[in-house]
């Protein structure tokens, strides 16, 4: 490891990836020679996700199509790191609501439509109807209980924003009187996992993000440091003046190797 990493307090990082690596299938310029500086200098990194219509598999592909040279045990998903917790806590049966591959995560739990332990609910998108919506219910009704991937109020489709699965969360917490627990960012749990793949304390590691909620305060909240980058989402954020977070802004991932070349 060279002198400079061993002098700095960020040991690692966590990385977002959208907006941050790519926009809209298209790579920001610099981001894939930002992720080689730091496998080059040997910086532990996770590129982290709230994405769930897709496993990490399918990232991966994406990721690696864009000429970013990474391994799927170096991808944090919102689906995975739910995976690793219903694991971690000796859950055995779901019942899984959501679309794309994601089932591919949790290939090693028992799904069933009768009385899983926890309903999985991710987005569903178009394939929501209320025959479905309405067998979550049910199943909550009768004492499964629920674990949402992410909560997002909505998100941003070539065709304009869109309705994304934290909406319907919502709904079935309003109708069962229950709460959600959310795994993806900005949830503790989410940053967690991510320090414990590392195997860095979270004073030790800085969070990569466009999304002021998710990212930046989400990994605030856990103990991180945390970096701002101003493509994709945080365009639309104006730092506020007397907060003190994001510790630190930059153009854009571009800037990282620089940043960690500086001084202090
Ligand atoms: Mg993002």
């Amino acid at each position: 490891m060279v002198s400079w990493i061993m002098n700095k307090t960020v040991k690692g990082f966590l990385i977002d990836i959208d907006g941050v690596l790519y926009i809209e299938r298209q790579a920001i310029r610099g981001a894939v020679e930002a992720i080689q500086y730091l496998q080059k200098n040997k910086v532990p990194f996770l590129l982290v996700t709230n994405t769930t219509r897709r496993s990490r598999y399918s990232l991966l592909n994406n990721l690696q199509r864009l000429g970013f040279k990474i391994d799927i045990a170096q991808i944090l998903s919102a689906p995975y790191a739910a995976a690793q917790w219903l694991k971690d806590n000796g859950v055995k049966s779901i019942s899984l609501f959501s679309r794309g591959d994601t089932y591919r995560e949790f290939k090693s739990f028992r799904i069933t439509p009768n009385k899983p332990e926890y309903v999985v609910i991710g987005d569903i998108g178009e394939d929501l109807t209320y025959a479905n919506l309405n067998q979550a219910f049910r199943l909550i009704m009768g004492g499964s209980k629920m674990l949402a991937l992410q909560k997002n109020r909505f998100w941003q489709r070539n065709t304009g924003l869109a309705i994304d699965s934290g909406a319907i969360v919502a709904a079935l917490e309003y109708a069962t009187r229950q709460e959600a627990l959310v795994i993806g960012k900005p949830s503790r749990e989410f940053f967690l996992q991510g320090l414990k793949i590392l195997n860095l304390p979270p004073e030790h590691v800085a969070m990569v993000g466009d999304d002021m909620e998710a990212d930046i305060l989400g990994a605030a909240g856990a103990g991180l440091y945390t970096i701002a980058v101003q493509t994709g989402k945080f365009s639309s954020y104006a730092r506020e003046a007397d907060s003190e977070l994001p510790h630190q802004v930059l153009a854009s991932i571009a800037e990282l190797p620089g940043w960690l070349e500086s001084p202090g």
